[in-house]
């Protein structure tokens, strides 16, 4: 049965007893302070710009947790759809940064989405300065690496707390060709300002023993880049948010699929979300629903005047998790040079998704459990979260091509301690996601199809939404991400 969660026995939730609402331009504008979590915002003015109709700040009221949840109505002053790593740090970023409510509404839980599948890699050294979304992942990575900061400022492990590792990264080749074009990635990235250094094979073999690439490989070595393990830092967010229960200022709708939307019958503009127990209205609405946004969009505007198509889909990734792994030991993240190609690839138009082949390209890191973590598998499968067995052991055979050792064990030993993740990117076809207001409608927001970049570019996605809500000047343009154009 879906129900609304709650996140203690003590906690309080928002019951709107008199839906009230009056006009005005501009909802709020305060100086805030905040230590809160890992979180020091300079006192700043903030404005929330969407010009209409505010709903009343939701008051909070006990919930004993043993009664069922009637259908009925909340407001806030956002609602965000999908409770990945995108909608869930930009309810972060609004209730750090600002005093607005925040509902966050998901048709499952934290992690059932492709957030619970990744890999963790925050990394710059496999993208491409100058590309369309070199800027945001650079800002995205300078905000998780402050956070991380804070957390130990405050005395916490951000080991423990995100699994955040400085690992430095490797993207490895082993042919001349890959070398070549390691070197080159190399100069780009220096020249982009990042300390990149190019390692030979020779070089490679004594800072990562267990990696062999044979003479005419090599490596663009990446030290800044770190990793964090989604689950950990989901988990983090979560706890953030959560604290702003008791202040009446957040809450949560699990299990709750979004089935509709209620539009002003004059002004046209989104009012309020349906979810199958409760009508949340919101003065903000953003759609952070993964890859599975645009049957969403088609199911809340079917029939209506807005035209709208994000184009958005699943690609499909396993990764493998070997657990309590001692066989061998990683001192970095490692990535095949063929998965740039692999991510940056972008669907021809007229091929459907059959006429997508499989790729499997070698990742690997070890996490903060100790657990080996291989990958990864890219393909277009529909919405099937299926674990494919063949796949699992091309993955296997593909990591042991690069560490040797592995081929010296078999994947049978593992079934007791193998575990398979399986995820639905949300993929773009033109390679960068879609940040921006549904065209003709200013206070519904669409953040989706970071593809298998979604972590990564996580907070500065989040930045980027609550600034365009709140009016204030966009840290990174964000103009290539703008759904007009692109969706309609
Ligand atoms: C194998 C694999 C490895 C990866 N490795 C990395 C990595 O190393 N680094 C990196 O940066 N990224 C990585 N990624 C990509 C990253 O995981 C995604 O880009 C990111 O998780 C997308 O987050 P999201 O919040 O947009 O989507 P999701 O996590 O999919 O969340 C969307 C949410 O929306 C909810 N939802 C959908 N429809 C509705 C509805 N109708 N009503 C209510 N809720 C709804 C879903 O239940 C879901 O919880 C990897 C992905 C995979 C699969």
């Amino acid at each position: 049965m879906a129900s609304m969660a709650l996140n203690s026995p003590s906690a309080n939730h928002f019951v709107n007893d008199g839906y009230a609402s009056f006009s005005r331009v501009r909802l709020c504008s305060f100086s805030f302070e905040s230590s809160l979590y890992g979180c020091k915002i300079p006192k700043r003015q903030l404005s929330l710009s969407v010009n209409e109709t505010r709903t009343t700040r939701p008051k909070p009221a006990c919930y004993s947790g043993s009664e069922p949840v009637k259908a009925s109505s909340h407001s806030f002053d956002v609602v965000i759809v999908g409770a990945g790593i995108i909608g869930l740090t930009i309810a972060r970023q609004f209730l750090i940064g600002s005093d607005l409510s925040v509902a966050v509404v998901d048709k499952a839980i934290p992690c059932s989405g492709a957030t619970g599948a990744g890999q963790g890699y925050i990394w710059m050294v496999h993208k491409n300065p100058g590309s369309q979304t070199w800027e945001l992942t650079k800002r995205s990575h300078q905000l998780w690496k402050r956070l991380a900061e804070t957390i130990r400022d405050q005395g916490m492990d951000p080991l423990q707390v995100l699994g955040w590792k400085r690992t430095g990264s490797l993207l490895v080749g082993r042919t001349p060709g890959d070398s070549m074009m390691l070197r080159e990635r190399v100069r780009q990235l220096s020249e982009a300002g990042l300390t990149a250094e190019y390692l030979s094979s020779n070089e490679l073999l004594s800072v990562e023993p267990a990696l062999l690439v044979g003479s005419d490989g090599g490596a663009a070595f990446v030290p800044g880049d770190c990793q964090l393990d989604a689950l950990r830092t989901v988990a983090y967010i979560e706890k953030v948010n959560r604290s702003f229960t008791l202040e009446g200022r957040y809450a949560e709708f699990y299990h709750e699929p979004v089935t509709g939307l209620e539009r002003s019958t004059s002004s046209g503009k989104v009012e309020a979300i349906r979810t199958s127990n409760n009508t949340l209205y919101g003065k903000a609405v953003v759609v952070a629903a993964g890859c599975w946004s645009r049957s969403l969009m088609h199911d809340l505007f079917g029939g209506s005047n807005v035209k709208l198509d994000v184009l958005v889909k699943p690609r499909k990734g396993h990764l493998l998790v070997l657990e309590n792994f001692n066989s061998l030991q990683l001192n970095h993240g490692l990535m095949e040079v063929g998965y740039v190609d692999y991510e940056n690839a972008i669907l021809p138009s007229g091929l459907n998704d059959q006429s997508q082949t499989l790729s499997v390209s070698m990742t690997a890191t070890m996490d903060t459990m100790g657990n080996l973590i291989l990958g990864s598998s890219r393909q277009f499968a529909g919405f099937s979260t299926e674990v494919e067995d063949s796949i699992i052991l091309h993955i296997w055979k593909r990591a042991g091509d690069f560490i040797p050792k592995l081929k010296e064990l078999s994947l049978k030993n593992f079934m007791k301690n193998r575990k398979v993740r399986v995820g639905l990117r949300p993929y773009m076809p033109d390679g960068k996601p879609v940040i921006g207001h549904v065209p003709g409608l200013s206070n519904m927001f669409l953040a989706t199809g970071h593809e298998g970049g979604g972590l990564s570019m996580a907070l500065g996605t989040a930045e980027m939404v609550v600034d365009m809500v709140l009016g204030n000047p966009p840290h990174v343009d964000n103009s290539p991400f703008a759904a007009q154009g692109r969706c309609c």
